[in-house]
């Protein structure tokens, strides 16, 4: 384990065994039926596969914000294209 690092050792990867990196990220949550995006969190991202994950923290710390309606009503809001998936239009 290093102690050199300011980064917390998420490890290697429960998929692929590879290391994880951390990385400053945006997670996008489904919140019945609401799309809530968090900016800007610490997350272990597998270099080979892709998988996230947070520390436990981390994880409180999101659930807490993805239901504080208050900090939901203040916070911007983004608008985002939505396209829908024509299963008509699946060829080959
Ligand atoms: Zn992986």
């Amino acid at each position: 384990m290093k102690t050199n690092t300011i980064s917390y050792d998420y490890g290697e990867c429960e998929i692929c065994d590879a290391p994880m990196n951390e990385k400053v990220i945006n997670q996008d949550f489904w919140i019945r039926g609401q799309l809530i995006v968090v900016e800007d969190v610490p997350t272990g991202v597998c270099t080979r596969c892709g998988e996230k994950v947070v520390r436990a923290e981390v994880g409180r710390r999101i659930a807490k914000l993805i239901t504080d309606s208050d900090r939901l009503k203040k916070a911007r809001k983004l608008s985002v294209p939505a396209v829908k998936f024509d299963l008509a239009e699946l060829v080959g």
